[in-house]
C-alpha cells in the first residue's frame, strides 16, 4: 500500500473526492492530507484499505465500472469503507453515538448520493462496537 500525494485528483477521479484508491494505490489530495491531523490521515487510510481489498476481490476495473455506475453497489462499498472507519474512532476512545453520527452524515452527503441519513446512521450504530 502507498499514500501518493497529488495537488489534483481530477481527472482521475470526480472532483469531490479528496481521496481515491487504485489498486494498493492511495491517492490523496495534498492541501487536504496536510491539513488533517495525524488521527484523522489514519482514519482516511483504515476506509481506504477496505477499499483496497474490495478493488482486490472485486478486480480494479470491474470495481470501477460499477462503483460509478451502480449506485446499490457504491452504497454497499462505501458502507463497509466508513463502517470500519466509524470503528477506528471508537476504538481511539470517540463516543459512538459521534462516530456514527459524522460517517453517517458524510455516507449521506451529496459525495455519494447512495443513503438516507437514517439508513446510513441505523446501519453503522448495528455494524460497529
Ligand atoms: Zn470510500
Amino acid at each position: 500500500m502507498n499514500v501518493i500525494l497529488r495537488s489534483k485528483l481530477f481527472p482521475l477521479f470526480w472532483t469531490g473526492a479528496t481521496a481515491v484508491t487504485i489498486r494498493d494505490m492511495i491517492y490523496v489530495r495534498r492541501d487536504y492530507w496536510s491539513w488533517l491531523p495525524v488521527d484523522s490521515q489514519r482514519a482516511l487510510i483504515t476506509h481506504e484499505l477496505v477499499h483496497v481489498r474490495q478493488e482486490g476481490q472485486e478486480g480494479a476495473v470491474r470495481f470501477f465500472f460499477k462503483y460509478i455506475f451502480q449506485r446499490s453497489f457504491r452504497f454497499k462499498m462505501e458502507l463497509e469503507a466508513y463502517t470500519a472507519e466509524a470503528q477506528f474512532w471508537i476504538n481511539q476512545g470517540v463516543p459512538k453515538q459521534y462516530a456514527v453520527l459524522i460517517m453517517a452524515r458524510t455516507l449521506s452527503s451529496s459525495l455519494y448520493r447512495v443513503s438516507s441519513y437514517g439508513g446510513a446512521l441505523l446501519h453503522l450504530w448495528e455494524n460497529t462496537k
